[in-house]
């Protein structure tokens, strides 16, 4: 096929709100669901399961809690003993008998008895009896080919029906234009691959349960466009020559005075690999591993300070505000050179005169969040970049910072022991330091489980501990699929506890207005409050040396690293700290195994291995809570095969056609425009 025409792609790029019948406030709904905000989006929102209408079990068979189809014959109708009440009409197929139940009882007079039916719909168990409300379908046992074979099931939100699901994933699929094919015809062939858009109407409209070539073509796809996007991007950033950064040491001197302590074995080795790399002429691109409390902090300043004594300017992103302003105090505390503070708070005066002194050279080292790489703002000499925390930033964020100076060497800060496929998956080869261990006399936190059922004892150890001076952390789990219920339990364990503990119980979560949640964290940091609960807003890197214990409320509802990351807010300082696990009563087996490896462990590595093998990785990835959008389609246990591939692929593809002009390239740019690659679309454009 030739060249696709730049317009086929409109409709399908063009936003939710553009489907008929879809307002505003259901368009919002449908991004919520899918992940995205273009009709394109909705399309990679893969159903995750699907309904097999044809099976047809007796209803002896019948499962409580599945969707079943039954071929029955009317028995009786029983119409509402009293208002409110539901209209009752009993079946059978001979193997025993079963309840359709209506509380809107509308067209019922064409059940009559005897009538021969086939019924589909969700089974529940009611005195003894399955029972199907409202069933999904009714159809005369002769129109059989009236019930949908196979449906998909797609992830909702709440306020979102199914059937809005359905017909607007209908209209998107109809948007699809004819497109070019973008793989291999050898890989094809010996995959047994559909094309794309047979591949999303296998999924999304399907006659049959789809096979898995379908769902797996479609993560080669993602795979492959993010492996060529870095290749493009990477190759631009490693094109660029860097240049030496070397200092005479004074400043960072006295930073290390200011600190007090002597750096670990592992900061120094990890200090010396980072110094070698800036005193290369060659551009660093770094990432700085290092569990939560391993002291990456001060190894960051070091850098940062190496390219001050050079001449240059340093930066250093964190992904909130919160951390920005965190990140600030320490390093205004430990730097002798000045520190700025930009984020999206920073307005007006101050930020026009920050600009000015950024772009002038004025200001040398300066923390903030994404505000520092927006197009208005200049450097006059970015020499060092660090970023911290980089699973919340995608790609295209993590190198742009390096993009405001031509030169700019990128350092990547991460408490996340990312699994070495998708440290290869999500950066290529980059370099790693590791700090292994912590820094001497931090104490390990003495972790226990406890059921939720036991709260009144929990809550007299903790009344014990505040009593003895120490500060504690209250976090109650929140995920986007069930927000509202979350947030009104974290609100309510608030109230709960202040009843209890007075006047020292904060409150600290996402939705509140950003001051008011500052407040709280800043008073809590102060002392002035002693028991903080939060969402989890403090999840990566609030620093409160007193805090002491971390109660998790659900434990069973987050993942292990993430667990392990909340844990270690707390055995900062040098009382003994206590992490307690509350899970809810009907915990299962697999639930206490799982959540036992943290009472056995404090290896951050050996837990994320325990949570990848669990969960899939998921959870590491930041997928359930930040979202990552590298990772829509594709899975990083399941689909590793495939990422192995897509590097080959990209690379051999690229060193073959490096502007992909070739008719394959051309068709891998269509590849890159779906899976959102603007970044390095614009860099094959201007190359
Ligand atoms: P993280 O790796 O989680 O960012 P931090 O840099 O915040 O860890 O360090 C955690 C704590 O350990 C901080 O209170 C820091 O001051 C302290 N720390 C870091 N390095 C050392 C060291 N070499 N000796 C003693 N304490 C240290
Ligand atoms: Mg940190």
């Amino acid at each position: 096929m030739s060249a696709l025409e730049p317009q086929a792609l409109i409709p399908l790029l063009a936003p939710l709100a553009s489907l008929r019948g879809i307002g505003p406030e259901r368009a919002a709904l449908l991004a919520k669901a899918s992940g995205g905000e273009r009709v394109l989006d909705l399309l990679f929102h893969l159903p995750s399961a699907y309904v097999d209408r044809r099976e047809r079990p007796s209803i002896r068979d019948l499962v409580p809690g599945r969707i079943a189809t039954v071929a029955v014959e009317v028995v009786r109708h029983e119409p509402p003993g009293r208002p409110r009440h539901p209209w009752r009409v009993t079946v059978t197929d001979g193997t025993g008998f079963a309840d359709m139940v209506f509380f809107r009882p509308v067209g019922l007079e064409r059940l009559t008895p005897k009538r021969k039916l086939l019924v589909s719909g969700k089974v529940e168990l009611f005195q003894g009896r399955p029972v199907l409300t409202h069933p999904d379908f009714i159809v005369p046992a002769e129109q059989a080919d009236r019930l949908p074979p196979v449906e998909p099931i797609w992830g909702l939100t709440g306020g979102l029906p199914p059937r809005a699901m359905a017909s607007a994933v209908a209209q998107a699929l109809e948007r699809l234009p004819a497109l070019p094919e973008w793989h291999d015809a050898a890989l094809m062939r010996r995959e047994r691959w559909p094309a794309f858009v047979d591949a999303m109407r296998a999924l999304h409209a399907p006659a049959e349960v789809p096979e898995p070539a379908s769902r797996r073509r479609l993560a080669y796809d993602e795979l492959l466009a993010q492996q060529v996007a870095l290749l493009v991007v990477r190759g631009r950033v490693r094109a660029r020559p860097g240049r030496p950064h070397v200092g005479d040491g004074s400043l960072r001197a006295k930073a290390l005075a200011r600190f007090g302590h002597a750096l670990t074995d592992s900061q120094v080795q990890a200090l010396a690999e980072i110094d070698a790399d800036l005193a290369a002429p060659r551009r660093m691109l770094r990432l700085l591993q290092g569990d939560v409390g391993s002291g990456k902090t001060i190894v960051a300043l070091m850098a940062m300070l190496r390219a001050v004594e050079a001449g240059a300017q340093a930066a250093l992103m964190a992904p909130t505000e919160v951390l920005a302003k965190q990140h600030h105090r320490t390093l205004s505390h430990l730097s002798p050179e000045p520190v700025a503070l930009l984020t999206g708070s920073v307005t007006g005066r101050a930020r026009a005169l920050l600009l000015r002194q950024l772009a002038d050279g004025d200001v040398r080292m300066v923390v903030g969040t994404h505000a520092l790489f927006q197009d208005a703002v200049a450097y006059r000499d970015l020499g060092v970049a660090v970023i911290d925390e980089q699973h919340r930033f995608g790609v295209q964020e993590r190198l742009s910072l390096g993009d405001k100076g031509a030169l700019t060497d990128v350092l990547v800060m991460t408490a996340t022991p990312i699994p070495r496929t998708v440290l290869l998956a999500q950066w290529g080869e980059m370099d790693v330091s590791r700090l292994e261990g912590k820094p001497a006399g931090r104490q390990p936190v003495r972790t226990t489980l406890h059921s939720l059922s036991t709260l009144p004892d929990v809550l007299d150890g903790i009344a014990r501990a505040i009593e003895r001076g120490a500060q504690v952390f209250w976090v109650c789990p929140l995920v986007a699929e069930s927000e509202a219920l979350d947030l009104a339990a974290a609100r309510q364990r608030h109230i709960a506890l202040r009843d209890r503990f007075g006047g020292i119980v904060g409150l600290a979560h996402g939705q509140q207005p950003a001051e008011e949640r500052d407040a709280a964290l800043a008073a809590f940091a102060r002392g002035d409050l002693r028991v903080l609960v939060a969402t989890t807003v403090i999840e990566v890197g609030v620093d409160v040396p007193e805090a002491s214990v971390m109660v998790i409320e659900h434990a069973e509802r987050f993942g292990l690293a993430q667990l392990h990351q909340l844990r270690g807010r707390v055995g900062r300082g040098a009382a003994a700290s206590y992490c307690l696990l509350l899970h809810g009563d009907d915990l299962e087996e697999g639930g206490r195994k799982r959540l036992g490896v943290l009472r056995e462990t404090d290896d951050g590595f050996r837990i994320a291995d325990e949570d990848f093998r669990a969960r899939g990785g998921g959870d590491l990835l930041g997928t359930r809570q930040a979202g990552d959008p590298d990772w829509r389609i594709a899975h990083p246990v399941d689909d590793e095969g495939l990422l192995h591939m897509a590097r080959q692929d990209a690379a051999v593809l690229l060193e073959r056609d490096p502007a992909l002009s070739s008719e394959r390239g051309r068709a891998v740019r269509v590849l890159l425009r779906l899976f959102d690659r603007a970044q390095a679309m614009r860099m094959l454009l201007a190359g």
